[in-house]
């Protein structure tokens, strides 16, 4: 059996939806997180897949009726990819070839001055997928797959053996319909609804939202800020920031510190787990929206944001509690703070 179809059928039998290879050649002339010697020095080839996540634990967490269900199975998930891709290349291993895996999540290149805010992962794993066709971009820049959308945990294994690489997905022939209901589900828009952006990668150029600063993601996927725009919904976060002009990088940037400041202060809640790339920084899931609410069909997504614009606002109580309360009275409970409780989360 050629040693490609060994590696698919190795990870479809241990939970994979679908497995692709890129090499050094079709992931040349691509940003720095796509050289695969980073990871190892002498690598040719790069091994990708995607594991799903619980539908059911999803639809909890973006209703707000339980948070750490889906915590506990996105961290599973990710420990998961990270085990699969070991196993992967302790196989190629065994068939005489070097292999490593690689961290789901949570690695970052160190190379730069402000790596801790930049957070560029050593090596990507939503190249290495589009290019091998485990799944193409939606709008949001998420990666995802027909039938599953972007809920989805991507992992990848590096070999320096020869493999034949796989063809990504045609441009319009993915997942992603365009609907765009992924910006519709980020509390500060992170992402832009119609300018575009575009990476090549060998020599295939693919394109999904612009970002419009990415700090607004760390100011809201980090937990700090939970209030979308709007006022009408949040995340799972109780911080309630008027957050600046996203072109106002110096503004917002001083903004994102002090709001880290005021998080650090907060009553801890159960769960979460330490950040690699900030001392002391223990970090709660209280989003994710635009990867989890797009499971790869109209209805259900539209049904997923539905939800979630309809599952009202987090106030955290002093004793640690986080409780979802329709708009108004989460904006009178946080009117009638304290003005010392008050400034933790504004
Ligand atoms: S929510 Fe719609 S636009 Fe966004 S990635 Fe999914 S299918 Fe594409
Ligand atoms: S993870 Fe949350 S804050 Fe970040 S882009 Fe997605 S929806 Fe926006």
């Amino acid at each position: 059996m050629p040693l490609e179809s060994m590696i698919e059928e190795f990870l479809m039998e241990r939970g994979a939806l679908a497995v692709g290879i890129a090499t050094l050649e079709t992931l040349a002339g691509g940003p720095p997180s796509a050289d695969i010697t980073y990871r190892m020095e002498g690598a040719r080839s790069a091994v990708s897949f995607a594991l799903p996540l619980d539908r059911d634990k999803i639809r909890a967490f973006l209703a707000k009726e339980d948070r750490l269900g889906h915590e506990e199975d996105n961290i599973r998930t990710n420990l998961r990819s990270k085990e699969l891709s070991w196993e992967l290349a302790e196989m190629l291993k065994k068939e005489g070839f070097q292999a490593k895996g690689t961290a789901a999540n949570l690695k970052y290149r160190r190379d730069s001055e402000d790596w801790q805010l930049e957070l560029h992962p050593d090596i990507s794993h939503r190249y290495i997928a589009v290019r091998s066709g485990v799944g193409s971009y939606g709008w949001s820049g998420n990666v995802g797959l027909e039938g599953h959308g972007t809920a989805v945990i991507l992992g990848t294994a590096v070999t320096d053996a020869d493999l034949e690489p796989t063809e990504p997905i045609p441009r319009g022939k993915g997942f992603c319909d365009n609907c765009k209901l992924c910006y519709k589900s980020c509390a500060l828009g992170m992402f832009d609804n119609k300018r575009e952006t575009s990476v090549t990668l060998g020599g295939v150029t693919f394109s999904h939202a612009a970002r419009r600063n990415l700090l607004l993601c760390d100011f809201t996927c980090g937990g700090f800020n939970g209030l979308a725009r709007s006022g009408k919904w949040s995340t799972w976060s109780p911080g309630r920031f008027a957050v600046p002009d996203p072109e106002d990088h110096d503004n917002l940037l001083k903004e994102f510190f002090r709001a880290v400041d005021s998080y650090h202060r907060r009553p801890p809640i159960p769960g979460g787990f330490m950040h690699t790339a900030l001392e002391g920084y223990r970090q709660y899931l209280t989003c994710g929206n635009c990867q989890l609410i797009c499971w790869g069909n109209r209805e259900d997504t539209r049904e997923n944001v539905r939800i979630l614009h309809g599952s009202g606002c987090i106030i955290q109580d002093a004793d640690g509690e986080l409780r979802a309360l329709p708009p108004e009275e989460a904006e009178a409970a946080f009117n009638a703070m304290e003005p010392e409780r008050r400034a933790l989360y504004c």
